[in-house]
């Protein structure tokens, strides 16, 4: 049964099509890297699924959810499909702890008492015990990321999309990321992460989908496709990246 079907989707922008007949169903626990030059589609992509852009033609299914439904049935995705971008968008005013409180008092109706016991097991679960009182600009970016992955969490999505989480970074503060992102692989989340990181999608990842001029040329075993790609495409993209 899959959590997220996507059949057909076209987006267009002006005149240009971005993606192009996207077809691709993804199962419950699958841990699904996205690859692929710039510009090739990977956002747009990430986007149309948690019902940030609209799909110009087709649909895209979210646990059972269109992204063609009606503005209640929109809003339910973008809770169901946790997202966590490059840059961390956190509230500059509000402490960690506060942060990732937001969400469980606002969109899930809980108590301040209990928002605040969500939050604190989160901020321990990405090991920020520490610093929960601190301000955003007080953290480093890793410590920034990983509160910012705790507030997607605290609306208990169904699934999470990364796009490019350790982009910002420094390198020395990306493994710190990347080990919460494979902590929560192994505690059975469904994931969709683009990234750049190819040693981290071959380790973590189940699956990996290479999207090129907005279609998907390959989808495979990342160890198979990493190893020896089939197209020379693919081969030019990684010696590029790595
Ligand atoms: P990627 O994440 O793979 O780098 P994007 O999904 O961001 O690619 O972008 C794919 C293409 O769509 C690019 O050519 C980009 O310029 C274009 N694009 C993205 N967002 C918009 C927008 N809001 N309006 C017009 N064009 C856009
Ligand atoms: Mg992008």
């Amino acid at each position: 049964m899959s959590i997220i079907e996507i059949t057909g989707v076209v987006k267009r922008y002006g005149s240009v099509d971005v993606l192009k007949h996207i077809d691709l169903s993804i199962a419950s626990q699958e841990i699904v890297f996205l690859i692929g030059p710039s510009g090739s589609g990977k956002s747009t992509l990430l986007r149309c699924i948690n019902a940030l852009e609209t799909v110009s033609e087709g649909d895209i299914v979210v646990d059972g959810l269109s992204v063609r439904g009606g503005k209640a049935e929109v809003r339910k995705i973008r809770l169901e499909a946790g997202m966590v971008f490059q840059q961390f968008n956190l509230f500059p005013h509000l402490t960690a702890l506060e942060n990732v409180m937001f969400g469980p008092l606002r969109v899930r109706g809980v108590s301040w008492r209990d928002a605040a016991e969500i939050a604190e097991a989160l901020l321990i679960k990405v090991g920020l015990k520490e610093r929960m009182r601190a301000y955003p600009s007080e953290l480093s970016g890793g410590q920034q990321q990983r509160t910012a992955i705790a507030r997607s969490l605290a609306v208990k999505p169904r699934l999470m999309l990364f796009d490019e989480p350790t982009s910002a970074l420094d390198p020395e503060l990306r493994f710190e990321v990347l080990q919460v992102m494979r902590q929560l692989a192994e505690e059975g989340m469904t994931m969709v992460i683009v990234t750049h990181e190819i040693r981290f999608a071959r380790d973590v990842g189940s699956r990996l989908l290479f999207l090129d001029g907005g279609r998907i040329m390959h989808d495979g075993k990342p160890d198979q496709l990493l190893s020896d790609p089939p197209s020379e495409r693919l081969r030019t993209f990684l010696q590029h990246v790595a």
